[in-house]
């Protein structure tokens, strides 16, 4: 079975007197940084000098460098800019990086494609909310935490994963509970969740359903309240309490619908793409072409977002959310004032 780990697993000593430099202020730095910071562990933020975050660190009260000063003064340096960019500023900073340092990542891609290659005498870690970093911040504010990975690609110093889950205790995942993986397993799994289910799958899956019913003739706003908004009430009952739970919930109608239904949409061709989607992962294919794809400036990355973009939903939902209130409660004022 597998070890969870909780705050009274987590030793603090191994990160109260050191130095973490947390490298990018944007959805996980700025969420690391903030909640270190306040489970009183010394932090500075490194960021280029023309970097457009520098104002919103420093109005987080937090002490800002460049990159470079950064690690030079840090015991554990925390890579949080994005995966295409790590391996660049990787080469600024590599060689302020002292013997039993710790270089940290919050995803393993660079690593595990080799896209760096960390000095033998550093500690090489991975602390990795399951979670976006805006969410990472809200929860540890509440006192929730927010659940985590850790795992240790090297450990020069014996210390690696002790530090790592103490680093974890300080942005609050062992409130929610930690668990232990490989850079690979995470990598691999990370990349296939999204492209196979959650971000690749789901769209296509929503985009598919609303058109073939638009296709039939239904009103585009219809479709999109099927095919889309409900999503989030279904994800909801799942996320609370699996399957069942959201079997459950809807009727008896729509359980035996979609029981003898489902299968047939998502079939063994389904089953056969998201094994190839999955070989690419790990033999390497996809890593390769993404890493192509941004040295040749993001050719096909563009055009693919743009037909995104443009796709019917997005116009028709974004008109549905203008007029009717829901989702966002920050909004709700200023939604039900829109005029009909
Ligand atoms: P972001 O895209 O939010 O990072 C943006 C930050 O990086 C900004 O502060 C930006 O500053 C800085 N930055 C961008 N380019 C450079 C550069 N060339 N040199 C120096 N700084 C730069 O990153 P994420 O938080 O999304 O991702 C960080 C890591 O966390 C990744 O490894 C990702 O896989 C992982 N992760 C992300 C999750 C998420 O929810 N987003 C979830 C779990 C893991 P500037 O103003 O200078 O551009
Ligand atoms: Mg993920
Ligand atoms: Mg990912």
């Amino acid at each position: 079975t597998t070890t969870v780990y909780y705050d009274d697993d987590a030793d603090r000593t191994h990160i109260d007197d050191k130095t973490v430099a947390i490298l990018g202020y944007g959805s996980q730095g700025h969420a690391h940084a903030q909640n270190l910071d306040e489970s009183g562990v010394d932090v500075v933020v490194g960021l280029r000098e023309d970097s457009s975050s520098r104002d919103a660190a420093r109005e987080d009260g937090l002490r800002v460098a460049t990159p470079t000063e950064a690690a030079a003064e840090a015991d554990i340096v925390s890579v949080l800019v994005p995966d295409t960019v790590q391996p660049a500023v990787f080469e600024e900073i590599r060689d302020e990086l002292d013997a039993g340092d710790t270089l940290q990542f919050a995803h393993g891609f660079n690593i595990h494609y080799n896209q760096i290659r960390p000095p033998e005498d550093v500690d090489v870690t991975l602390v990795a909310p399951k979670s976006p970093g805006h969410l990472v911040r809200r929860n540890y504010e509440s006192g929730e935490g927010t659940p985590g990975l850790i795992a240790v690609y090297q450990d020069t110093t014996g210390e690696a994963k002790e530090e790592a889950l103490a680093y974890a205790h300080g942005i609050g995942c062992t409130r929610a509970g930690v668990i232990q993986t490989s850079f690979r397993e995470e990598t691999e799994t990370d990349l296939f969740g999204e492209q196979a289910v959650l971000c690749g799958g789901v769209t296509s899956l929503v985009k598919q359903g609303y058109e073939t019913l638009v296709d039939a003739g239904y009103s585009p706003e219809m479709a999109y309240f099927e095919c889309l908004n409900e999503l989030k009430l279904i994800v909801d009952l799942m996320y609370e309490d699996g399957l069942g739970g959201m079997w459950h919930s809807v009727s008896d109608t729509a359980e035996f619908g979609g029981l003898t239904r489902g299968d047939r949409v998502v079939d063994e061709h389904s089953r056969e793409r998201m094994e190839e989607v999955l070989e690419e992962v790990q033999d390497g294919t996809f890593a390769r072409e993404w890493i192509l794809e941004n040295q040749a400036g993001r050719p096909s990355y563009s055009q693919l977002k743009e037909a995104e973009e443009n796709h019917d939903i997005e116009d028709v939902g974004g008109r549905l959310r203008e007029l009717f209130a829901w989702a966002d409660e920050a909004d709700d004022t200023e939604k039900a004032e829109a005029p009909a």
